[in-house]
């Protein structure tokens, strides 16, 4: 496939350049239009300057016709002839010809304004220098031709006809039609050299003008059409680049205005293609990273914030069917968490003012109606724009997402929520899913299989980074008498109280395990081995400090556990030797009367 990379940016020649083209092609247009002037023109004149002479001709002749035909009644001969002539040389003065001739029908030439030619003979018939024309025929006159000579010069000859008058029919046949003829001769010269001197004057006006319409056309084209071409040229050059903010600058108001805002358009939405396609990958790898549901939520609302750019992403999240967990996220860097009891859309809906530092200032009802429909619920205010977007699976509510404050620069697609709303309902049913399968239904605790993958992970990195590790196992006293004098509900409800009171006294990385029946182990990394009988007593205290409550049967029950304590040998140590250990431990506790804490360092 043949492909250029982006930076590859046609060159455009100073001969290609649009303008330019534009203006030679308006040159070329106006040259041509002047050309077609011209010659118009030039026609023209040549017709004005032969009606002009035609004109002139025919009175001339006429007077010459008129004095001819009274001297001819007078008598004529030889003298009349030579005054004749004489006028006609006068005549041919006055109206600028060349020559003037007066000849008979057979062509003797009677007189002339040029005497060398008096007697000479035309050829009246087909004589290409005479222009056709019939005596019998008055329409023929004046007759009218154009001669050009050898050397190229032209000559204008017009002929009018001698007509008969009455006293010439005393000697002269009606059917003679004419007496004779009188041309006249102009040379054409003078209309030549007026044309030529018009035509160069044509010439540079043209080329003048059309170099000016040339230049402006040029620069309106560069100032109106190829400044937002450029602009728009070089923002779709810095996007291709992957510049995704890049716009053009919108010129004016007109199409190619239009075609900037468009291009502004097409960038926006592929900016927020980009966010969206970002968001998506990102979530998915974050996603894939973990399926702990507490650092699911935690890497969720980051990656949030990373993409988005909010100034806070809380993401809420069911564990299962009556406990929730959220992870929320500051762009000032602050981290909290939540988790409770209760069904995540009962807390939602009913336990919104609860929930406010983390909903920072999102209306309650905003929250209660993304539950309720489980739509998403778009808001915007002077802090920017604020989403809450619910994650739904088989039409239960199993996550809800809340990002405040978004950027107005931020761009977000119409897909974005709904393609983002499917994913987090899909990470949130995984990781429940998965929380459910490693957790301990009644306390909560991980179990007992998770746990012992836990301890081995523990034991390797203690070994690896020559780290410290504890671990303590513990038992609830007589707890037997507990089911057997209050049933196995109240028994249940100790051991949700108990290991309530455990997770309270131990750290966030430590990990509770429900071991057995009421039995549990506390995986405790980075613990050095001094603090461990500490966090021993610690825990037996918790648990011992007050009655455990069992409110349903309005009963208080004094409760201990023993607790045993064992250190991590990495030269010897195994998970399971280190269980043994902790164990041995916690048997000792037993025998040494219970409610105490013995040590394995
Ligand atoms: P000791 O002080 O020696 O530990 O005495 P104990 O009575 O606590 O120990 P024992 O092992 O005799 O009894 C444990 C009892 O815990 C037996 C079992 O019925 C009860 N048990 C185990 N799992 C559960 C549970 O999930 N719920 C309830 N209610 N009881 C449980
Ligand atoms: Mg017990
Ligand atoms: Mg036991």
């Amino acid at each position: 496939m043949d492909s250029k990379p982006v930076e590859a940016k046609l060159k455009v020649h100073l001969w290609n350049s649009v303008p330019l083209r534009l203006g030679l092609s308006v040159l070329l247009i106006t040259w041509a239009a002047l050309g077609i002037a011209f010659l118009l023109f030039e026609n023209k004149l040549e017709q004005q300057f032969r009606e002009q002479y035609v004109h002139t001709a025919s009175r001339e002749s006429l007077i010459v016709v008129s004095s001819l035909s009274d001297r001819m009644v007078s008598g004529g001969g030889d003298n009349e002839w030579s005054e004749i002539s004489a006028e006609a040389a006068e005549h041919r003065d006055a109206i600028d010809a060349t020559n003037v001739r007066v000849f008979t029908r057979s062509g003797i030439v009677k007189a002339a304004s040029d005497r060398a030619a008096i007697k000479t003979r035309i050829e009246v018939k087909n004589n290409p220098d005479c222009p056709s024309c019939d005596s019998t025929r008055p329409g023929d006159f004046p007759a009218v031709a154009t001669l050009t000579a050898s050397d190229g010069s032209r000559t204008l000859r017009i002929v009018n006809a001698i007509p008969l008058t009455q006293p010439c029919l005393e000697c002269h046949r009606k059917s003679e039609g004419a007496l004779g003829f009188v041309s006249i001769d102009y040379d054409l010269w003078p209309l030549e050299r007026e044309t030529a001197r018009r035509r160069s004057d044509l010439l540079a006006i043209g080329m003048v003008a059309g170099m000016l319409v040339m230049a402006v056309t040029a620069l309106l084209f560069r100032f109106l059409v190829m400044r937002s071409v450029h602009s728009i040229a070089r923002s779709a050059h810095r996007l291709a680049a992957g510049n995704l903010a890049a716009r053009a600058q919108v010129v004016g108001n007109n199409e190619l205005a239009l075609l900037a805002l468009d291009f502004n358009h097409m960038a926006e939405r592929l900016d927020a293609a980009h966010t969206e396609s970002d968001l998506l990958y990102t979530l998915v790898l974050e996603a894939s990273k973990t399926l702990e549901i507490g650092e699911m939520a935690a890497s969720l609302a980051r990656v949030l914030l990373q993409e988005l750019h909010p100034r806070r992403a809380t993401f809420f999240l069911e564990t299962d069917a009556r406990g929730w967990i959220c992870a929320s996220h500051t762009s000032a860097g602050e981290q909290e968490t939540a988790s409770g009891e209760d069904a995540l859309e009962a807390v939602l809906v009913s336990g919104a003012g609860k929930l406010q530092p983390l909903l920072d200032n999102v209306p309650g009802q905003i929250i209660a109606a993304a539950c309720r429909t489980q739509k998403l619920q778009l808001t915007s205010d002077a802090g920017g724009m604020n989403f809450v977007l619910p994650a739904v699976a088989d039409r239960h509510l199993v996550g809800l997402l809340i990002c405040v404050g978004i950027p107005p620069t931020t761009q977000l697609g119409e897909y974005l929520f709904e393609k983002l709303g499917m994913h987090l309902a899909l990470v949130a049913s995984n990781s429940r899913n998965y929380t459910s399968a490693i957790t301990d239904g009644l306390t909560r605790f991980k179990n007992k299989r998770y746990g012992l993958i836990r301890l081995e992970e523990a034991v390797y990195t203690a070994r690896r980074y020559k780290s410290c590790l504890g671990l303590v196992m513990c038992d609830i006293d007589h707890f037997k008498r507990v089911n057997d004098s209050y049933g196995h509900p109240a028994g249940d409800a100790v051991l949700k109280e108990v290991s309530r009171r455990i997770a309270m006294s131990v750290r966030q990385a430590d990990v509770a395990v429900r071991y057995g029946g009421e039995e549990f182990m506390l995986i405790l990394p980075e613990t050095e081995v001094h603090q461990l009988a500490a966090i021993g007593e610690k825990i037996r205290q918790a648990v011992a400090v007050a009655p455990v409550d069992l409110g349903a049967i309005s009963v208080a029950l004094p409760l201990t556990i023993s607790v045993g304590v064992a250190a991590f040998h990495a030269d010897s140590d195994s998970g399971e030797s280190l269980i043994a250990r902790a164990d041995a431990a916690l048997y000792r506790a037993k025998e040494g009367g219970r409610d105490r804490v013995e040590l394995d360092p």
